[in-house]
């Protein structure tokens, strides 16, 4: 037998079920990258009875190792930076970066601020060259567009016969604000 090849099969199948189940319930973990908020009172917007995007299977939790995406807010601050990749870190993978509005996806008007280490997704490929990260502009994005964003990603997650080598493109627009 070749044991090479068995064990290529058994972790083929073991990445078709983690995105399986990553699409079936997916839970996002919210981080302040040095948002000036508005993104995320929208993002809170989402869990109230008007959005309710728990009847989705969408459900925010309190701890990044419980997370199967993040919710990320800011353009990212280098204080911030710190905290953002250990956060990635934290999380289970295959794990999905939302970039929500217009300073997560680009650092918006933040741009050129002495204070910035972004863009966000910088900051998470210096963790992970390979991380699945998707944009959702506007200033604050609605929270149409951030359920948008997400609907689109989890379709294109769509299992693949080789996680390592074929994943979601590794950059997904989803979506005007
Ligand atoms: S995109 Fe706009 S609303 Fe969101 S954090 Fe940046 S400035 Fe604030």
């Amino acid at each position: 037998m070749n044991n090479g090849s068995t064990i290529n099969h058994q972790s083929s199948i073991v990445n078709r079920l983690r995105l399986w189940s990553l699409k079936k319930s997916i839970w996002v973990f919210h981080v302040n990258t040095g948002a000036c908020n508005n993104c995320d009172i929208e993002i809170v917007n989402l869990l109230t009875p008007k959005f309710d995007v728990e009847r989705f299977g969408i459900k925010l939790v309190g701890s990044p190792r419980h997370a199967d995406a993040l919710l990320v807010t800011g353009g990212g601050t280098r204080q911030a930076a710190i905290r953002l990749r250990e956060v990635y870190r934290q999380t289970a993978k295959p794990c999905v970066v939302f970039c929500m509005g217009a300073c997560a996806c680009g650092m918006g008007i933040f741009e050129k601020g002495y204070h910035m280490a972004g863009p966000i997704d910088s900051i998470i490929r210096e963790v992970d060259p390979h991380a699945i990260i998707a944009y959702v502009p506007g200033c604050p994005p609605k929270p149409q567009a951030m359920i948008m964003g997400v609907v689109k990603v989890l379709a294109a997650l769509e299992p693949k016969e080789s996680y390592a080598t074929e994943r979601v493109g590794q950059a997904v627009v989803a979506g005007a604000g």
